[in-house]
């Protein structure tokens, strides 16, 4: 099959979360099960400078019809690890970020035109695989495509945001008829929806867990009712599949950025190595004798940020170090309410690098997070013998076993509906560190030695295309 991903983000040009991840992950997948897959998202600054390499092969020039003007647009090609990355490098993308600016509808109904053009221009695509709504009026786009036997598949993995825009955008940004507004096609409230035009257009729609594409078509008022419009238009059409991890770039064996490498046997020994490594390398004495804790996420409501808060005022009883890296809306309010906890240390960036050392150094991960469609932290804190402390939602219920599952379980799965469990399963898993049960060790083996790759899913995935039908 010949099968094109339209994205926002990808591994290891650009990422802001686990999006980035599953690109990477999914499309080398689906390289070692013989299909022919390619990669198509914008060209950002940072992919220019980081990796420019990346514009020495210029596969395509053209221009498109983008309402108030003729847009232009030049298409690199790369390929890596036998995957063919396609950058359509036009101007509104030639920014730092990747997303957080006012015109980001307009930046990325461009991204969209221009595929569309891409895919007419090279039409020999048997599936257009969309991730979530920067791609998602494409498959609606492609209704007009010439070529009609076009397999679209959309993929929800954050349904939080959506793409939210006026009527007259449906035909000012993609020269569509304003009837698909006023028909309720791709209105959502007294929007334009950009994710619920793909859940309407797409031939399938999945999400990333099983756990949450029943959590979304069972809550019909969450997220502004796209889980009711799942339900109602889209029932039998829509399944979850979880996510793999590309368990060659996240092996604590062979990691290079790690201070040293370990396996199942020797995780003890190289766990302190690298925990004398990170505090090293941030300035934060070795001077305690209970866990190093960490979460590495963004910092917004869904990942629990008052969660993670709550827990400042107990470490010093456990004589614990809490470490974190991440960015996002909360971080300000987190550095200030960290600033009077000794315990706590926060690392205000994106920083990939020290992000591996901190999955290898840490005895914990924390992950409490209120909605999580799969979550990809908590399978690297497994495979790395940290033992994750997670909300019992979407992907994470569905990867962690909990406690209670004995000699089978690899981490704590809290109630989420339940305020207070959080932090009594957090102080329980505490107490059960320094209590030195070697069911401990058992956990983390059990997390070590978890299958957490793309071999179940990516055939999930295939399945899924194969059974499109006209
Ligand atoms: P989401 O996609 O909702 O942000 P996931 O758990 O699926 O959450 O993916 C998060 C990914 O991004 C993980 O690989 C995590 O290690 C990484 N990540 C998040 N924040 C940071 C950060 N500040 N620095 C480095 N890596 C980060």
């Amino acid at each position: 099959m010949k099968i094109l991903l339209v994205t926002s983000e990808a591994l290891p040009y650009c990422k802001s979360g686990g999006l980035g991840d599953f690109i990477f992950s999914y499309s080398k997948a689906l390289k070692r099960n013989n299909q022919d897959v390619s990669v198509i998202l914008p060209y950002y600054n940072t992919i220019k400078y980081k990796y420019p390499e990346t514009n020495s092969e210029i596969y395509d020039k053209f221009f498109f019809d983008m309402g108030t003007h003729n847009q232009g647009c030049t298409v690199y090609h790369h390929n890596l690890h036998g995957v063919d990355y396609y950058f359509t490098c036009m101007d509104r993308f030639e920014r730092d970020g990747l997303y957080g600016y006012g015109d980001d509808n307009e930046r990325f109904a461009c991204f969209m035109m221009a595929v569309n053009t891409f895919i007419t221009r090279h039409n020999d695509y048997d599936v257009v695989h969309c991730n979530d709504w920067q791609s998602a009026v494409l498959p609606l786009l492609l209704k007009y495509n010439p070529r009609q036997e076009i397999k679209t598949v959309l993929t929800i993995h954050n349904p939080a945001y959506q793409g939210w825009a006026k009527r007259e955008d449906l035909y000012n940004y993609f020269r569509l008829d304003l009837g698909y507004y006023d028909s309720g096609y791709c209105r959502l409230g007294d929007s334009f929806n950009f994710l619920k035009t793909g859940i309407m257009a797409s031939k399938k729609v999945n999400t990333v867990s099983k756990t949450h594409a029943d959590e979304l078509m069972y809550d019909h008022d969450g997220f502004g009712k796209i889980g009711a419009i799942i339900d109602y238009c889209k029932h039998n059409d829509f399944v979850g599949i979880v996510n793999g991890l590309d368990v060659d770039l996240w092996d604590p064996k062979t990691d290079k950025l790690l201070a040293k490498n370990y396996s199942v046997y020797d995780y003890k020994e190289g766990k302190e190595e690298n925990k004398k490594a990170i505090l090293k390398k941030l300035g934060i004495p070795y001077d305690f004798n209970g866990p190093m804790i960490s979460a590495i996420t963004r910092l917004s409501d869904q990942k629990g940020v008052d969660r993670l808060m709550s827990i400042f005022s107990s470490l010093s009883s456990y004589d614990a170090k809490f470490i974190v890296i991440g960015t996002g809306e909360k971080e300000d309010e987190f550095l200030y309410r960290s600033l009077p906890y000794k315990e706590v240390y926060f690392v205000k960036r994106y920083d990939e690098n020290l992000a591996h050392l901190l999955y290898a150094a840490s005895d914990f991960f924390l992950m409490p997070s209120y909605f999580e469609p799969c979550g990809t932290s908590q399978m690297i804190s497994m495979r790395y013998g940290t033992v994750p402390i997670v909300s019992s939602v979407g992907g994470l219920y569905d990867t962690v076993k909990d406690m209670c599952m004995n000699k089978e379980a690899t981490g704590y799965v809290f109630n989420n509906s339940d305020p207070g469990a959080f932090l009594s399963c957090f102080k329980s898993a505490m107490d059960f560190y320094k209590s030195k049960d070697p069911l401990m060790d058992t956990v983390i083996r059990n997390g070590m030695l978890g299958d957490y790759s793309w071999d179940k899913s990516c055939k999930e995935y295939l399945n899924l295309y194969s059974s499109i039908t006209w």
